[in-house]
Formats: structure tokens, C-alpha cells, sequence
């Protein structure tokens, strides 16, 4: 585990319609904080085991206690990243794995009650605490961006119009940043719906259109949570704190000859930001985020002043044996 700096958890779905009707096999198992996955082929040869912060079930009922609701994984994770960015971090919450195993379910969740993901539930609460604050010298500001990484190349997806790619620079102070990235101020839980809905449009359409490839798509959503604190002697604004939220959705892992770069590196970038955690080193020059644009543009949320979750979303079935066995490694590696 990297210090308390990284959060890792898996999350199983329910079986789909699709492996109903195939008849699948759930080879998952889950106690506390452990995932368990049998492999289908050698019934016999024991279940691989991980252990996670936090393991969510929820192949079964809502009625069943194991079962971990939308809320349940907000209050454990979301919850605490918000505490992080009032605190003045820079956090990040990442989900990952196969297609259709719960990614777009975790962070963003259904407009129906109780089903809204961590996206909006965060941004939901980060708006009541700010409307409940009485200090009245200090104020709060909330931007937020969309973006899509694809092929490493970025679009923005709250300017779908804008045809092309935007540029990656680099600030001498702010870090690495998209140039003309729209960034939109935000005053209500609202604006921000409005906004992750028409990112969501423009990023189906790029999709279908993409088939196959979209499996290299990778959304990143950035919530800038500024507190100000009016200073009195002078009576200049003086900006206290500044957080970032990103929720970066990696789409299918693949390994070997059709390399994954961004969602590769990001794996490498967590493992050498735990590596040094865990070896009290606190060098971090030879962290590769400058291999992907993904860990570039997110430099300053990965390392440093910052705190990260990463959520692996996984298929109970056993038709996908092989990609979930790879999403647990994957998850196992970021510890
Ligand atoms: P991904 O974003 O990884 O491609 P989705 O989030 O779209 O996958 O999930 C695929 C389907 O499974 C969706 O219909 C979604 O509502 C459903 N689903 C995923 N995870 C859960 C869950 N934990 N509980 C209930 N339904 C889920």
C-alpha cells in the first residue's frame, strides 16, 4: 500500500442479459476486503486471491447485506476524496476495466434515485458544504472540464464543434495543461449535470463511430474547487487552496501486442509512486508520467500534494475470466 496516498478498490456487477442467457458461471468471490477468482478451465487449481481497501459485491440482490449500493461506495470513497480537496489536496478517482463491467456505472451512475454514481454525489455534497459555510470572508468557486483522450490525442468534449485536437503544454508553475480547454464556472449541482450529460453525447458519437477502437478512450472529468479567504488587514483576495477533482475512466485493458499506452503508463506511474512511498524515497524523477498523456495531464493529481482512488470494475462471469483475472492485476499492482 503507497502510504495512504492510494486507495484501491474492485467492484463486481451483476451478470448482464447476455451472460443470463449463456448461462454463466459467477467465478468471483468476495469476504471483507478480499476478491477471490476461480479459474473456470482448472476447476481444481485454487482460487487466486487479493486483498483491497475495499471489495464490493454486488452480483447479488439489494436486499442482501453484501450487497454495496451506489451510496455505499460514495461514502467510502468519494466521500473521503472531498474531505481530501477541502483539505487542500489534489485528488483523483480513477475506474478502470473491460468494457461493460461498471465503469460508467461507478462514477456516473443513472439519473434515478439512489443510482447516481460518485461524480455527481461528490459534486452534489462539495455544493452543500459550501452553501452551508458561515465564514462570510470566505468564498468558493467551482470549474469544471471534460476531455477525452484517444490515441493521445485530446478533445474537448464540453466544445464538441471544436474540431481537432487541443495542444498539451506545460506551465512553469501549474504543471502540465490543455491549451483552450474549456473550462466552465459552475453554481449548482445542476450546471454540472448539464454539462457531464453533453460531454456524454459527444463522446458516444465518437464511439460509434470509432467500433473497436473506442477501446483506447479514456474520459477525464476535472472538477477546480477553489476556496478564497478574503485577507483583512489588506483586503486582497488571497487564494488559499486549490483542488483538483479528475475522474478518469480507462476503458478495456489489453496486453500484448495491442498496447494500451496511456492506461500502461498509468499502471507504471502508480507502481513507481508506491514503490517510493513504501521505500521512504522522495525522489521523483524517474516516475515515467511524461510516457502518456494521460499521467502527464495528471501529474499534479498522481504525485505529490495529492490523494488517489482507483476503482476496478469487474464482469462476474466466467466467459471474461481472462480480462477480469488481468483488471485484478492491474488494481493488485497499484497497492
Ligand atoms: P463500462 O462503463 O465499464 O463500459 P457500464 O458502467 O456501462 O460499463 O456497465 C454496463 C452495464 O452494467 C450497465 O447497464 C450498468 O448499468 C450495469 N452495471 C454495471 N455495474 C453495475 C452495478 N454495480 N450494479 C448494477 N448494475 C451495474
Amino acid at each position: 500500500m503507497a502510504g495512504a496516498s492510494v486507495k484501491v478498490a474492485v467492484r463486481v456487477r451483476p451478470f448482464n442479459t447476455r451472460e443470463t442467457s449463456r448461462d454463466a458461471k459467477c467465478v468471483i468471490q468476495m469476504q471483507g476486503n478480499s476478491t477471490c477468482i476461480s479459474n473456470p478451465k482448472q476447476p481444481k487449481t485454487e482460487a487466486k486471491s487479493f486483498t483491497f481497501d475495499y471489495s464490493y459485491w454486488s452480483h447479488t440482490t439489494p436486499e442482501d447485506e453484501a450487497f454495496a449500493s451506489q451510496r455505499q461506495v460514495y461514502k467510502d470513497i468519494g466521500e473521503e476524496m472531498l474531505l481530501h480537496a477541502f483539505e487542500g489536496y489534489n485528488v483523483c478517482i480513477f475506474a478502470y476495466g473491460q468494457t461493460g463491467a461498471g465503469k460508467s456505472y461507478t462514477m456516473m451512475g443513472r439519473q434515478e434515485e439512489g443510482q447516481e454514481g460518485i461524480i455527481p454525489q461528490l459534486c452534489e455534497d462539495l455544493f452543500k458544504r459550501t452553501f452551508e459555510n458561515k465564514d462570510p470572508d470566505l468564498s468558493f468557486s467551482v470549474e469544471v472540464s471534460y476531455m477525452e483522450i484517444y490515441c493521445e490525442r485530446v478533445r474537448d468534449l464540453l466544445n464538441p464543434k471544436s474540431k481537432g485536437t487541443l495542444r498539451v503544454r506545460e506551465h512553469p508553475i501549474m504543471g502540465p495543461y490543455v491549451e483552450d480547454l474549456s473550462k466552465l464556472a459552475v453554481t449548482g449541482y445542476n450546471d454540472i449535470q448539464d454539462l457531464m450529460d453533453c460531454g456524454n453525447k459527444a463522446r458516444t458519437v465518437a464511439a460509434t463511430n470509432m467500433n473497436e477502437t473506442s477501446s483506447r478512450s479514456h474520459a477525464v472529468f476535472t472538477i477546480v474547487f477553489t476556496q478564497r479567504r478574503r485577507d483583512q488587514l489588506t483586503s486582497l483576495d488571497t487564494e488559499k487552496v486549490r483542488a483538483d477533482s479528475s475522474g478518469a475512466k480507462g476503458m478495456r485493458l489489453k496486453e500484448g501486442a495491442n498496447i494500451n499506452k496511456s492506461l500502461t503508463t498509468l499502471g507504471k506511474v502508480i507502481s513507481a509512486l508506491a514503490e517510493m512511498q513504501n521505500s521512504k524515497k522522495r525522489r521523483s524523477d524517474f516516475i515515467p508520467y511524461r510516457d502518456s498523456v494521460l499521467t502527464w495531464l495528471l501529474k499534479e493529481n498522481l504525485g505529490g500534494n495529492s490523494r488517489t482512488a482507483m476503482i476496478a470494475a469487474l464482469s462476474p462471469a466466467d466467459i471474461n475470466y481472462e480480462e477480469t483475472l488481468s483488471t485484478l492485476r492491474y488494481a493488485d499492482r497499484a497497492k
